[in-house]
């Protein structure tokens, strides 16, 4: 199977069985993505949707933000990962929305990039998720999973995984194909063992090419990464 084949499979599966994919973290503005996805840096959404109700309710605006006692701040996101640095960030975050930015969360990478917290990976999360842009962010798990099932080749880092993916997935697709990629990653492909017997595109996954052989006795009927995330709810 060439490259070009593996992308149209993959991407036909995902299209099929998956149309609708979208972001984890619970937010009702762009602000509150922002704050959110500066949150989830090495840390789960899931707890990130835990404290983001609270901290949302106190500090509702960018304004009401960048006047926080950082401290407080520190105590209501305690239980996320590097909480201190993190609520420096989301502090000089909100100054600058609300010095530079007019309050408004900017609709480009540059500017986004700008802020304190805000890399390369947030600042393409927000401008796809809530400006539609085409613009692929690479976590951990799109970089793992795009190298292992062949999408990349030889990507050294993340940059150069999101220069590959996005010159293969057609425009129109590649918000959603993030989406697609980071719950494959977390549902189905996960790092240390991945679920390659209930996998609907193992047919075109290299890794499952090279070692698939292996477990033919062991495959299942495939689902889809939602159908997994409840099946693992049932069973945790
Ligand atoms: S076949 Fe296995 S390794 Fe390949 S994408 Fe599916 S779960 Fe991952």
């Amino acid at each position: 199977m060439t490259k070009k084949e593996r992308y149209q499979f993959i991407i036909q599966w995902f299209c099929e069985n998956m149309p609708e994919a979208e972001t984890e973290l619970n937010y009702k503005s762009p602000f509150e993505l922002l704050v959110a996805v500066i949150l989830s840096a090495q840390c789960t959404d899931k707890r990130v949707n835990i404290v983001t109700p609270s901290l949302f309710k106190k500090y509702p605006t960018a304004v009401a933000l960048s006047q926080a006692n950082v401290e407080e701040l520190t105590e209501i996101i305690k239980s996320i990962s590097f909480a201190n640095n993190k609520a420096k960030h989301l502090l000089g975050m909100a100054k600058m929305l609300v010095e530079k930015f007019n309050e408004n969360v900017p609709d480009n990478v540059e500017a986004l990039e700008q802020l304190p917290g805000v890399g390369r990976k947030t600042a393409n999360v927000i401008t796809s998720v809530i400006f539609n842009q085409p613009n692929m962010a690479v976590d951990t798990h799109v970089f793992r999973v795009a190298a292992r099932i062949g999408l990349t080749t030889n990507a050294k880092n993340p940059l150069q995984t999101e220069q590959q993916l996005v010159k293969e997935i057609p425009k129109e697709l590649i918000h959603k194909a993030h989406h697609w990629l980071i719950l494959h990653g977390r549902y189905i492909c996960m790092a240390r063992r991945p679920k390659c017997e209930v996998c609907g595109i193992r047919n075109a996954c290299k890794y499952f090419q090279q070692k698939g052989k292996f477990m033919q006795e062991e495959m299942q009927t495939p689902i889809n990464p939602l159908e997994a995330k409840k099946e693992a709810g049932r069973t945790t």
